[in-house]
């Protein structure tokens, strides 16, 4: 009989700071009796929670089971900084720009599917603007360097088509307030999301629609006749098809062994502005950067009901075991403090309220763990670190694979190369951290 045990399961390190700035929410039910289903759902991040709601959109009458482990909004989905981006984004390159113009054509395509996508959940769910904000974002640099790398995006942008204008230093302080940036590269197309409401908010939403249950573990599943018996810590379900869309843990159940890299990246978020800090600050209350160089420092100051704050995102690590200790998540907090103070010589005394750490997963060509697995056994993991636009993207293609038998996203996804091998250990520890320790370095005061 065919059967997958989870070797390990999801733990956090750290609040998830976007959640626990929301009011507290009642949880949905933990799996406690037996079911039957049609489709099971591993996983309520992006991928998971809307392969449910395109699986329920292609046929309601489905009986669809999803399973997280945790609570919705604690785990990733809700530990990320917000940033839904439809232009090329590849972090393993100088300046984000991609693979060519054709592949890169093709891609921003299929975010503006997802970004499509997640613009009705918004609207079906009343998310306010502070929420889901459709506001675009800038690459911001700090030195001569970055102000090169955001030359070349802008040429790379132009032979693409992509509108975009390039800021000065005067005018991206009058939009930050911070007096460390040399320039600024807007796009329009790049949706800032507070992770964790949009993520409470879609599940809500699917709750009347789809089986939803929290703190409910997968601790395996192993073949039954044509179908599959899915286990939890309290109850089992009966269900004829799995999807996996646990991200980095598909590997806890032996799936794409040493295929995959687990990165733990930290952030810190600001306690409450008050009225005189916000006057001292200067600037737009919102706005959102991500560095000119892909390793520097990502920054986004928030408004509304949950105060004005500032986001300082930096730091990342390579974790076979899927976890990051506390001390990491320490010494991550010193960095932030240092570039908070760098960027916001303005703000002397400000306090982060909340830091955390939480994981993704990519993999070494940047290709996705996608497709059938086994027969009945789907894969939408692996978001190669944009799980925000990509991982909406292959739950939607998962779901229309397996209802359609295929799609412009899941063709787009199955026809990527197989991922490559990693190193053994622990040859890819030492190999992985050391290059990410070099390139933040190099990232300098990016
Ligand atoms: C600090 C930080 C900043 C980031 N910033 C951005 C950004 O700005 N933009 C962007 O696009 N991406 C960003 N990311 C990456 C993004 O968060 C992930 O790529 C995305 O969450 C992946 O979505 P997913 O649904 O595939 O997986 P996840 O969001 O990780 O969801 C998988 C879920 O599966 C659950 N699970 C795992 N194992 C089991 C099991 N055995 N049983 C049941 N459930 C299980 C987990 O609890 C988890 O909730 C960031 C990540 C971090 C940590």
């Amino acid at each position: 009989m065919t059967r997958f045990t989870a070797k390990r399961l999801p733990r956090q390190t750290g609040p998830a700071g976007w959640n626990a700035i929301l009011p507290p929410q009642t949880p949905l039910p933990e799996l406690d009796q037996d079911l039957t289903a049609d489709i099971t759902i591993v996983g309520g991040g992006f991928a998971g929670l809307s392969a449910a709601r395109r699986l329920h959109q292609l046929d309601p009458s489905l009986k669809i089971v999803l399973l997280e482990a945790g609570r919705f909004a604690e785990g990733s989905a809700g530990r990320n900084s917000g940033f839904m981006i439809d232009l090329p984004h590849d972090l393993a390159s100088d300046n984000y720009a991609g693979d060519g113009l054709d592949a890169d054509r093709a891609m921003i395509a299929l975010n503006r599917q997802a970004i499509a996508f997640a613009t009705d959940i918004a609207a079906e769910c009343e998310l306010p603007q502070e929420a889901f904000d459709p506001c675009g974002k800038f690459n911001v640099a700090a030195t001569r360097g970055g102000d090169a790398n955001n030359r070349d995006f802008a040429a790379h942008l132009n032979r693409l088509g992509e509108p975009h204008t390039l800021y000065d230093r005067q005018q991206i302080q009058q939009i930050t307030g911070s007096p460390h940036y040399t320039s600024g590269l807007y796009a329009p197309g790049t949706v800032m999301i507070q992770p964790a409401a949009y993520t409470r908010a879609l599940s809500s939403r699917l709750a009347g629609q789809v089986n939803l249950f929290e703190q409910s573990p997968v601790t395996g599943f192993e073949q039954q006749g044509t179908g599959w018996l899915v286990n939890t810590p309290k109850a089992r379900v009966a269900t004829g098809r799995i999807v996996l869309a646990n991200n980095g843990h598909i590997e806890s159940f032996g799936f794409f062994p040493r295929q995959l890299m687990h990165i733990c990246l930290y952030a810190s978020l600001s306690e409450p502005l008050r009225a005189d800090q916000i006057k001292a600050l200067g600037g737009q209350p919102r706005w959102a950067v991500t560095p000119a160089d892909p390793m520097g420092t990502s920054v986004r100051r928030v408004s509304g009901s949950y105060g004005d704050r500032i986001l300082i995102r930096t730091c990342s690590s390579f974790h076979p075991t899927i976890e990051t200790s506390q001390m990491r998540l320490r010494n991550a907090g010193w960095v932030h403090d240092r570039k908070f103070r760098e960027r916001f010589p303005n703000l002397p005394g400000v306090q982060m309220e909340h830091r955390w750490a939480g994981m993704l997963c990519l993999s070494r060509n940047g290709s996705s763990a996608f497709g059938e697995l086994e027969s009945g056994v789907y894969s939408a993991c692996c978001q190669n670190g944009l799980g925000i636009a990509r991982g909406t993207l292959q739950g939607m293609g998962i779901a229309e694979l397996i209802q359609k038998g295929g799609s412009e996203i899941a063709d787009h996804f199955l026809a990527q190369p197989d991922l490559p091998r990693l190193p053994p250990e622990p040859f890819a520890s030492l190999g992985a951290n050391s290059y990410l320790i070099w390139k933040e370095w190099r990232s300098g005061k990016e």
